[in-house]
């Protein structure tokens, strides 16, 4: 089943005067349950891709539709909603609070949340996260006292805490050692085989690309057959 349908998307950024188009036209699915990378060069496009996907930006021109609803033009409010109830994000950078607990980091997105529980069962879900990230006597630490691969798994803690359907991931070893990439690409085929969550992750790495079972190569705004 489809998850995502992208038809003909298009995206321009407007330098100065100029319009820069980085997305030129891409139509693509996406399956419910898949583990999909989208590959390519550098400045291809992968990010701005992925952030229009999980509604960190808006698209220029085209249709995304996401579990066969026309999400193309949201109000901010609803992507933010959507974005908050559906997805989850992983970046390069972690992108957590250096001097918050792990445990803290992992509740904050629940701040946002329409729907609270109890502090106390918030509390336990997030344990049980940090735990199922391998980080159970860790979550009193800050990231600032961890390594790259423990703060990768923090933030896999976050985005897992509102029970996402899709977890987003940018480059999400790309500050990482091959060993630690490994440790983290099988946390992600886990939480796609065990759970069911569909994943999409930018690389340019095939080691990486190769955790996937099926890829998209994006070169120059557009899909591309084949490596690149
Ligand atoms: P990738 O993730 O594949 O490396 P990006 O999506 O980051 O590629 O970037 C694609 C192109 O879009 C690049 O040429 C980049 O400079 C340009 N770009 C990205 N974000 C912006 C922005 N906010 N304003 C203008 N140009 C941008
Ligand atoms: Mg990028």
């Amino acid at each position: 089943m489809a998850l995502i349908e992208l038809k003909n998307l298009t995206k321009i950024y407007r330098l100065g005067d100029v319009d820069v188009p980085v997305l030129k036209g891409i139509s693509l699915t996406i399956n419910e349950g898949t583990l999909l990378a989208l590959m390519g060069p550098s400045g291809g496009g992968k990010s701005t891709l992925m952030n229009i996907l999980g509604f960190l930006d808006t698209l220029s021109g085209g249709q995304y539709l996401l579990d066969g609803r026309d999400v193309t033009s949201l109000s901010a409010n609803e992507r933010a909603d959507l974005r908050n109830e559906r997805i989850g994000f992983v970046f390069q950078n972690f992108n957590l609070l250096a001097r918050t607990s792990a445990l803290k980091n992992v509740l904050m997105p629940l701040e946002y949340a329409k729907h609270r529980q109890r502090a106390k069962e918030e509390r336990a879900w997030a344990e049980h996260l940090l735990e199922r990230v391998g980080l159970k006597e860790r979550m009193d630490h800050h990231p600032s006292q961890m390594s790259g691969g423990q703060q990768q798994r923090v933030a896999i803690a976050r985005a897992l805490i509102n029970r996402p359907k899709i977890l987003f991931a940018d480059e999400p070893t790309g500050n990482l050692d091959s060993k630690t990439s490994d440790e983290v690409m099988h946390m992600f085929q886990e939480l796609n085989q065990k759970d069911g969550i569909t994943i999409v992750l930018v690389t340019h790495s095939p080691e990486i690309g190769a955790f996937a079972k099926e890829a998209y190569h994006i070169k120059d705004g557009l899909v591309v057959d084949g490596t690149y």
